[in-house]
Order: structure tokens, then sequence, then C-alpha cells
């Protein structure tokens, strides 16, 4: 295991460890490895990174005297250790165990009162990477092909970003792909130690893209999700994925013809729906706890703020385009 060596690499020997609580994640093994330079352990990261626990953690590292977060885990540790590096400079490990992509990208978010806030900063994007598809076996086969499906939505707005360029087009194109071809197996053989490297490869990509790259109304749209209406990240992403395609379908037919070349379809928004279909997902906001009240609020929210995006961002559309992800259809051709 290279992570004392990397740690050393950092400067760093007072460890501060981030997990979330689940002992799948064999913490105590990490905690074995780094001895003696583990100065403290916090598992509570949750998804979307409440303020008072990131405060929580703060204060903790602060106390600790830590010189370095290791971080193991999904988005959500991540994102705690971001939160720390914002507003304390110490630098992070990211040992990801998802297929999030948050650690190749210097955006941070913080919710608050049922706000999710996004930005980006230098200052958090991890200093190391440790890329181990071990430590992906145990991600349960329907979690794995929704984060792999988040994977996915950052390499498809990427292709059509408004600030992309030809390096970043090809590295996402070849994340579809690789997470396209991945996924499947990963599904039916989780401890499929090729296909889970080939998927962690995908979201290696997909990460990057994400973060050189801006993102547009699918992102905004489960941000809002995710933030204002506290849903799974990965299973949002997963659902909005095909009916963001669809409303930007003819606005960007270039990046459409490289996202159903890379998933071996005609059409990008009805093969991410049947890639999802033979994945065995969740394809319905409505069965993932969105109410239907909550659709004009999201929509409004969306709205008021839109990232930039191919096609303009009109309230009537983007209802509408929640009212198909919220019911769960394949998007017409
Ligand atoms: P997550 O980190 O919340 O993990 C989901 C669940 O899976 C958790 O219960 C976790 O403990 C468990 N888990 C993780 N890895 C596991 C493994 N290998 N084996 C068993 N269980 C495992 O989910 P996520 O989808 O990775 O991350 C979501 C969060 O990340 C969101 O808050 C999202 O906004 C953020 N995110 C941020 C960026 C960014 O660039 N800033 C990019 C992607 C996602």
């Amino acid at each position: 295991m290279q992570l004392p060596s990397e740690v050393e690499r950092l400067g760093a020997g007072r460890v501060l460890i981030l997990s979330t609580p689940e002992k799948s994640l064999n913490l105590q093994r990490v905690t074995e490895i780094l001895g003696d330079r583990v100065a403290g352990v916090y598992d509570k990261a949750v998804m979307h990174v409440p303020l008072a626990i990131a405060e929580e953690a703060r204060h903790l590292a602060q106390e600790l005297g830590a010189d370095c977060c290791v971080t193991v885990g999904g988005g959500s540790t991540t994102g705690l250790g971001k939160a720390i590096a914002l507003t304390s400079d110490l630098p992070i490990l990211a040992v990801p165990t998802t297929y999030a992509g948050s650690e190749m990208t210097p955006i941070y978010g913080l919710t608050d009162a049922g706000m999710k806030k996004t930005g980006r900063d230098a200052r958090v994007l991890p200093k190391t990477v440790i890329y181990d598809p071990a430590l992906t076996l145990t991600l349960p086969p329907a979690l794995s092909a929704a984060s792999g499906m988040n994977a996915i939505a950052h390499c498809a707005e990427a292709l059509y970003a408004h600030d992309g360029n030809p390096i970043i087009s090809m590295m996402a194109e070849e994340g579809i792909r690789a997470l396209a071809s991945a996924l499947p197996t990963v599904v039916e053989d989780p401890a499929n130690m090729e296909a889970r490297s080939e998927a962690l490869y995908g979201a290696w990509l997909a990460g990057i893209t994400l973060g050189s790259a801006g993102v547009a109304l699918h992102h905004k749209l489960c941000h809002v999700l995710g933030g204002t209406f506290n849903l799974p990240h990965a299973e949002t992403h997963s659902i909005v994925l095909p009916h963001a395609m669809r409303y930007n379908r003819d606005a960007a037919p270039l990046a459409m013809a490289r996202i159903a070349r890379a998933l071996g379809t005609e059409d990008a928004p009805t093969g991410l729906y049947d890639l999802e279909v033979k994945l065995g997902l969740t394809l319905a906001l409505k069965d993932i706890g969105m109410t239907e009240e909550g659709l004009e609020r999201a929509a409004r929210i969306a709205t008021d703020a839109p990232y930039p995006n191919p096609r303009a961002v009109e309230y009537d559309d983007t209802l509408a385009l929640l009212r198909d992800a919220y019911e769960g259809q394949r998007p017409p051709k």
C-alpha cells in the first residue's frame, strides 16, 4: 500500500482520516497502515456537506493539529475534506471508493438551510489521489451502477460545455465508453477486478472532465434536487441524465453523436436510458423520494440562476423535463 509513502511525500505526519460510518470501507485497515501518523478519525461525512458537519470536522482538524486529510470514501467524504481544505489549506490525499470523480476537481459544495452552494478553489483539489479498484469491490451493484452514471453525466456535459476543448472531449468520450462497457459486468459480477478497474479508469477520466470544463443544465438540476430536496446524489444523476440529454439533443448535435458513439447506439438520450434499464437502475424521481409538488419549485430554482447550457433554459421546458424524469418514461427519439 502506497499510502504511508504518499503521506510522507506531502511532508505530513498528523493525518486526519475522513470517511462515512459504513463498516464496509475498512477504515481499521487504513488506520493500521498509517500507524502513528494518524492523529484522528472523523467518520460522519454525509451527502452534500452540511455546513454543521463541515464546521465540526474543521474544529477537529484544528484541535488535533492535523497537517493532512486522508479521505477514504465517495464524493461525500472527499467533499468533507474539501470543506476543511477551503478554510485551512490542509492538503488532501484522496482514496476514492465510488465513481463520483470529486477527487479530480477543484469544485467544492456546502449545504446550508436547504440550499447547496458550489464553487471552485484550487486549495480544495486533492494533492494526491490513490486509485485502488480493490476498495470498490464492496460498493453494492446498484450504487456502483448509479455512481457510474454520475460519472457518465460529467463526461456528457463536458462534451457540450461552453468552455470545453478537444482534449477534454476526447477524454469525455473515452470515459463514457469505458464506463458503459464496464458497468454491466460490475453489476453482474461485482467482484470482477478487471471491470472494476475499467470503471475506475472511466471515473478518473470523468473527474478530469468535470474539473476542467463547466457543467450545464443537467448538473444544475441535480444540485437543486440533491441540495434542496435531499435526493440521493448518484441515483438522481442517473435518473435525470437521459431527460437532460433529450432537452439538449438538438442544440448540441456533435456532442450527442459522440455520446451515442461511445455507447454504441444511434441516439444519446435513449441509449443512456436503455443502458440504465440494462443495469436495473431506478428510472423515476418519484421512486427515490421526489414529490410531485416539489417539481415546480425545483424548476424555478434551476431556471432562476441557470448554468450556461447549449439550449436556452426556460421554466416551462425545464418543468416538462422534470416531469418526464419524475415519471421515468423512455425519452422519445
Ligand atoms: P457517497 O460518498 O455519499 O457514498 C454513498 C454511500 O456509499 C455511502 O453510504 C458510503 O459510505 C458508501 N460507500 C462508498 N464507497 C463504498 C464502497 N467502496 N463500499 C461500500 N460502500 C461504499 O456517494 P457519492 O455518489 O460518491 O458522492 C456524492 C456526493 O459527492 C454528493 O454530495 C455530490 O455533490 C458530491 N460530488 C462532488 C463532486 C465535486 O467535484 N465536488 C463530484 C461528484 C460528486
